[in-house]
């Protein structure tokens, strides 16, 4: 069965094959070997629409919406998950801040982020004590005057050295709970910003991944991004969207997993045949291709759900629990199939093991995951 996309959709997703396959896939081995930040690579996806899909025209981007956004990064992790992750946090800064910036913050922001001038846009939550639990957080944003003074540091932030823009989470009211929590824009370079180290990661290695820290780091009220105190409502919302870019980051990942494990099944001989020819290796690769489908269509029943208007969160939550456990067993069963040249660099699986290791992990590990779906199975 073959689900037709709209006009829109079917561009923007074959602009990003086009793209993945002639550009992302030729440099993806390179890129891993050396951790080079792919600033031209990123360019260029300025230039084609692909770094604001589902952001308004008006602001620069491609208004094409939730599923050829979700397809686009399909596309792009089938060829190269660092890149994927990337373009994906970037998409996500540039929607949160269309949704919730005031006329000044979108028109000052968005242009720059969609055009690929600002090489990023970062999304500034997580913090060394406090990862799953953002409630936990430790960053203050103290009021003086019309200015506040952040103070605090964020951990694990993707591109958080490049990014033209952070949103940033900050406590503004210690005695209100969640309800004190505030997110701000904090522009790349603004003083008291420091960037801290750099993470030598398993995978994504071509992504950069900084801590942060705010020294008396000191930005104007209109910097405000949403209301005061209503900051955990913009993260929330804008990782509702996210998992749905990292479900589709992992099944992009499931289909280039297949895709190098069908080539290698029949062209490698033991016992005189292809290893296709066994069952035990036709199976995985049927697994492995059922397990895609079904990624998929999550992935694309969410972001549809999104598309139209209507609440999305649980299906997000379902399709990126289901999409990147899946793409740890099917990145697991590819290196089998290629046997020791699996284990080693000569084939793409080995990176592939390495890129969806942290697809369980961020943006809300599997065990969050389940808890958001357990609150909407249980109706609370
Ligand atoms: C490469 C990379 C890029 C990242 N990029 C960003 C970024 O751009 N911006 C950003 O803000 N963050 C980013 N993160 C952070 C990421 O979102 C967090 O690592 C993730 O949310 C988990 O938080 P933690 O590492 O603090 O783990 P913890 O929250 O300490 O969790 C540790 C373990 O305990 C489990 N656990 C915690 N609470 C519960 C519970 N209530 N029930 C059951 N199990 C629980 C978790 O599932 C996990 O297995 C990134 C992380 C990585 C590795």
């Amino acid at each position: 069965m073959r689900f037709e996309g709209t006009e829109i959709q079917e561009a923007v997703a074959a602009t990003a094959r086009k793209f993945a396959k002639e550009r992302a896939e030729p440099a993806a081995a390179e890129a891993d070997r050396t951790g080079r930040f792919p600033e031209e690579l990123i360019r260029e996806l300025g230039a084609l629409g692909l770094l604001a899909v589902n952001v308004p025209a008006a602001h620069g981007g491609s208004e094409a919406g939730a599923i050829a956004y979700a397809r686009s990064v399909m596309e792009l992790a089938r060829a190269d998950c660092s890149l994927a992750v990337t373009m994906a946090v970037t998409n996500m800064v540039g929607e949160t801040i269309a949704r919730f910036g005031t006329e000044a913050q979108k028109s000052r922001c968005l242009p720059l982020l969609a055009s690929g001038e600002w090489l990023a846009g970062s999304f500034g939550l997580s913090e060394p004590q406090a990862g799953s639990d953002p409630n936990s957080m430790a960053t203050r944003a103290e009021r003086r005057g019309d200015r506040y003074i952040l103070n605090g540091s964020k951990q694990w932030i993707t591109s958080g050295d490049r990014a033209g823009v952070i949103i940033v989470w900050a406590r503004t009211d210690v005695s209100a709970g969640n309800k004190g929590i505030t997110a701000f824009l904090v522009e790349g370079g603004t003083p008291g910003l420091v960037v801290g180290k750099h993470e030598e990661k398993m995978g994504l290695r071509s992504s950069s991944t900084v801590g942060l820290t705010f020294e008396d780091c000191e930005v104007p009220e209109s910097a405000i991004l949403g209301q005061l105190g209503h900051g955990l409502r913009v993260a929330l919302a804008a990782l509702d969207g996210g998992r749905i870019g990292i479900a589709s980051q992992a099944t992009g990942t499931i289909r280039a997993a297949l895709d190098a494990s069908v080539r290698y099944a029949q062209e490698r001989q033991a016992f005189g045949q292809p290893i296709a020819g066994f069952q035990a290796v036709s199976f995985a690769l049927a697994d492995m291709q059922t397990s895609h489908d079904a990624a998929r269509l999550l992935t694309l029943r969410a972001a549809a759900l999104k598309e139209a208007g209507r609440p999305f969160g649980r299906e997000a939550a379902m399709a990126k629990l289901f999409a990147s456990e899946a793409a740890q067993v099917a990145v697991s069963k590819a290196v089998q199939i290629h046997g020791g040249y699996g284990y080693v660099n000569s084939f793409p699986v080995e990176r592939y093991f390495r890129d969806a290791r942290v697809q369980t992990i961020y943006e809300g590990t599997s065990e969050i995951q389940r808890l958001v779906i357990a609150r909407h199975v249980l109706g609370g």
